[in-house]
């Protein structure tokens, strides 16, 4: 069976197909004559073949390398037997395939058995002599013949010794580059024959944990045996994987113990090939990789931790709250609680008494927040005075409270830094984690729970409910809607500016909406959605209209021309009396409607109802212009460009901010330009930050940019200084950027 291996092996590394030996029969001038001549005479022959044999064998038994394979009479016997019918064969052909198989495995018998060659040949040699002699007799030509034959079998020897040194040679030459290139890249190395469990393991990969190789056994099991136990399943696994051809390589990181009992972090690498026989070998190499592993862990945990006190930050308590929540859904899971902190008027300790001092108090109460949990409970730092709890494995969710006013009572008993005694109180936001509507909004439960504490006068613990989520909704509609009646809305305005002629000249200004509420300038992403909910939208869009119309009228008495956009929810659209009310605006202000510009969204127009698009039509034959603000972020269907009567297109910051890195970004921002430049749309671009960015702007050519490069959104009084200027051309540099309100 393994002959056949070898034969196999044989003839493909020699390439002796059919064509092969057709080559060599025409190199020795072969024919058919010489087919029927060897074959004609075969027979005449068969007595002189036999005396030969004899006299082969006893020439072989004089030298001692082939006599000692010769003692075993029965073996000669058998031998002399295939020498014979070797001649047979050799005479009569034919010399096809099947022949050189023949010849070849016995060259490899002869080979396994330790014949070596020179023997062999020798024995050619003593072949042609015999046959010199049978057909010429002692002439002296057929003397003179016998000789050369000599000198040119020891040739022969000889030329097929300087054949196989060379390459002897050339395999020791990339054995040692091999050997030199392990030792540089100093990883181990192993091969390992899964049918047969046979593994190699080099001495490297044995040394990497203090062993020798004979100490790690034969097969997997001595390497096994040293993986981590909480590792073996992965490695395992990964093996696996490769072997049944579901990875290209295998590739893994596991833990191994050394001979001194510590564990090393390697990466073992490997691919799987199939050998002659058609059996699975892995093999490859094992690296030492506990240094980078060391560095990533000790990264890792910077990243996950506080400097200051040490505790878990918010990205931990973000995989502290999976793993809880994931816990939470197996069957039998205990109870689990998350506890909001916030200390009462910490700000106040800071700003009076300087961070140094707050950072001790923080690290004081770390320190009794921490006394008060269990093992198995988390301490985590959201934040400035804020800590979130993870209480785990509660017995009831009340148990939750008990920890809550111990840590009160705890935060609360004097405390004395830098010689001064200081009270500190917390508020602290229950939340049930086994409580199902909660729906991973855990921490803003938590949130709303720890104001409602604040609300009822600090220094206590409050739960959260679900009512007090309805409550926080109907709070800031309210106070939201309120704002109108209390004044607290105001417009800022951001100019527009028209790029030709390598200027930024204003020419038009962007209404946006503000409220100012407790002393905090608030921006309308936080309170739009709740005017929108509350449909309240409507009235406060009808003032935002009223007053930029009205504004924009002043202006134009300085600025003639000036236009002036104004954003529109989706309830405005939908107003039958929408349009109607528009016309009475501009009729009221005497702003020219084609001074009014009215930006709507992608998603606006995705409603895509017959009265947004009546609307949109009856708004368009007033004169006034539409805009599509933020293109690009929503579906960006094509369709809308043509369905709806728009006049301008908004190119949504994020394309802009990205333009700078050249990439796909840029790509996009120049085909959204060019698409809009090809439909013949004005094409204003958002967002524009820096001085690339327009220059990006001027070589799409497209006409129009606001952004805070050439000015933030700013409020009336400072555009009523800059729109003295005739006429107004802004950079980065100019005089409003002393003024910018920039709401990042
Ligand atoms: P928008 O209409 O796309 O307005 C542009 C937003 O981009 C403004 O944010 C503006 O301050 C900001 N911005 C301007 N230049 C730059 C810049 O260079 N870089 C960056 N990163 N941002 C810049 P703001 O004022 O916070 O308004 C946000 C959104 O709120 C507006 O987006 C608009 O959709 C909406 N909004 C504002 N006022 C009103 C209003 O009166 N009614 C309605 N319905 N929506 C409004
Ligand atoms: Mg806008
Ligand atoms: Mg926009």
């Amino acid at each position: 069976m393994h002959m056949d291996y070898e034969l196999q092996a044989l003839l493909r590394n020699s390439g002796l197909d059919q064509a092969e030996i057709t080559t060599r029969l025409n190199f020795l001038d072969w024919s058919q004559a010489d087919d029927r001549c060897l074959q004609a005479a075969r027979v005449d022959f068969s007595e002189a073949h036999q005396h030969f044999v004899d006299r082969l064998y006893q020439h072989l038994g004089q030298f001692n390398g082939p006599a000692a394979l010769l003692q075993d009479a029965t073996v000669t016997a058998r031998l002399k037997h295939s020498q014979l019918s070797y001649y047979e064969r050799l005479w009569q052909g034919p010399r096809d395939l099947d022949y050189v198989r023949d010849r070849l495995r016995v060259g490899l018998v002869h080979d396994q058995v330790g014949l070596e060659l020179k023997w062999y040949l020798g024995g050619y040699r003593l072949y042609l002599d015999s046959l010199l002699q049978n057909l010429f007799g002692t002439q002296p030509a057929s003397a003179l013949y016998a000789s050369v034959l000599k000198a040119v079998f020891f040739d022969m020897t000889l030329t097929i010794d300087a054949y196989n040194s060379a390459q002897r040679r050339a395999l020791e030459n990339s054995e040692a580059r091999y050997a030199r290139a392990l030792r540089g890249a100093n990883d181990g190395l192993w091969d390992w024959h899964v049918e047969h469990d046979h593994l190699y393991l080099s001495e490297r990969w044995s040394s990497m944990l203090g062993l020798n190789r004979d100490q790690l056994g034969e097969g997997k099991a001595g390497w096994f045996a040293r993986v981590h136990s909480e590792d073996l399943p992965g490695l395992r696994h990964a093996i696996q994987q490769h072997l049944s051809g579901l990875s290209d390589s295998l590739h893994h990181q596991y833990r191994i113990r050394h001979r001194e009992g510590h564990y090393l972090w390697v990466l073992v690498r490997g691919v799987v090939s199939r050998d002659e026989r058609g059996e699975q070998r892995l093999a490859g190499s094992q690296s030492d990789i506990s240094g980078q592993k060391n560095t990533e862990q000790h990264l890792k945990h910077t990243a996950r931790h506080d400097p200051l006190t040490g505790l878990g930050n918010r990205l931990r308590l973000q995989e502290l709250l999976e793993q809880a929540q994931q816990r939470q859904q197996r069957p039998g899971a205990r109870g689990a609680a998350l506890l909001f902190i916030d200390l009462d008027r910490f700000k106040l300790i800071n700003d009076s008494l300087g961070h140094a001092v707050g950072d001790q108090v923080l690290i004081e109460m770390t320190r009794r927040l921490g006394k008060c949990l269990r093992p198995g409970d988390h301490l985590i730092r959201f934040g400035g005075d804020e800590f979130v709890v993870l209480l785990d494995d509660l017995a009831c969710v009340d148990d939750a409270e008990y920890v809550a006013q111990r840590m009160l009572d705890d935060v609360l008993k004097p405390l004395w830094v830098a010689e001064r005694q200081l009270s500190v109180s917390a508020s602290i936001g229950i939340v049930d984690l086994t409580e199902a509507h909660i729906d991973g909004d855990v921490l803003r439960a938590a949130d709303l729970a720890m104001y409602r504490a604040k609300d009822a006068g600090k220094a206590r613990f409050a739960r959260y409910s679900a009512e007090l989520n309805v409550r926080a909704e109907q709070r800031l509609q309210l106070e939201s809607a309120l704002a109108l009646a209390k004044d607290e809305f105001e417009l800022y305005y951001q100019p527009v500016c028209c790029l030709d002629d390598g200027h930024a000249q204003v020419t038009g200004v962007e209404a946006l909406l503000r409220w100012r509420h407790n002393g905090r300038l608030i921006s309308p992403q936080e309170f739009i959605p709740a005017l929108e909910e509350s449909r309240q939208i409507i009235a406060v869009g009808d003032w935002v209209l009223l007053q930029a119309c009205l504004q924009s009228k002043r202006w134009q008495a300085v600025q003639p021309g000036l236009n002036c956009a104004v954003n529109l929810s989706s309830r405005q659209l939908c107003e039958a009396q929408f349009a109607q009310r528009v016309t009475q605006i501009l009729a009221f202000t005497g702003l020219p409607a084609s001074s009014l510009i009215l930006e709507i969204t992608e998603s606006q127009l995705m409603e895509d109802s017959a009265q947004t698009l009546a609307c949109l039509r009856e708004l368009a034959s007033l004169g006034v212009r539409l805009a599509l603000d933020d293109f690009g972020t929503g579906y960006s269907s094509l369709g809308y460009l043509t369905r709806f009567p728009l006049h301008i297109l908004k190119v949504d910051k994020s394309f802009i901010i990205g333009v700078e890195d050249g990439g796909e970004l840029s790509t996009i921002s120049r085909a959204i330009i060019k698409l809009g430049q090809g439909l013949n749309f004005e094409v204003i671009a958002e967002g524009v930050e820096q001085a690339s960015h327009l220059d990006f702007l001027r070589a799409q050519g497209c006409r129009y940019a606001q952004g805070y490069l050439l000015s933030c959104p700013q409020p009336v009084s400072v555009l009523d200084q800059l729109f003295q200027q005739q006429p107004v051309c802004l950079h980065k540099t100019s005089a409003v950027a002393a003024h910018n309100y920039c709401p990042q």
